[in-house]
């Protein structure tokens, strides 16, 4: 996880890993990402980090799939897939 801000990196904690919780996934489209990071800042759960190219990457382990990411993506980059299990 970034270490540029003073957030905690999520943890698997009594429950589990909270990923196995969401019932909708974001899924990015890198042809519409700018690399602008708002996803990664907005994140509630601190789960999308930043690859060596800068493009985000989320950790499914724990993403609970809230859609905030999509909300704040300025290109519509994130769509919110059901999930199938
Ligand atoms: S908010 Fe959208 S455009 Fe910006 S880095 Fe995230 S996915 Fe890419
Ligand atoms: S859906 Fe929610 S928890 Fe998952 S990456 Fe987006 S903002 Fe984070």
């Amino acid at each position: 996880m970034s270490d540029e801000f003073p957030l905690a990196s999520p943890k698997k904690g009594s429950a589990g890993l909270t990923g196995y919780w969401r019932v909708i996934r974001p899924v990015i489209d890198f042809s519409k990402c700018t690399r602008c990071r708002l996803c990664i800042l907005y994140c509630v759960e601190n789960t999308i980090d930043q690859e060596n190219n800068l493009y985000p990457r989320i950790d499914y382990d724990y993403c609970k799939g809230c859609g905030v990411c999509a909300q704040v993506c300025p290109t519509k980059a994130i769509n919110m897939i059901p999930e199938v299990k």
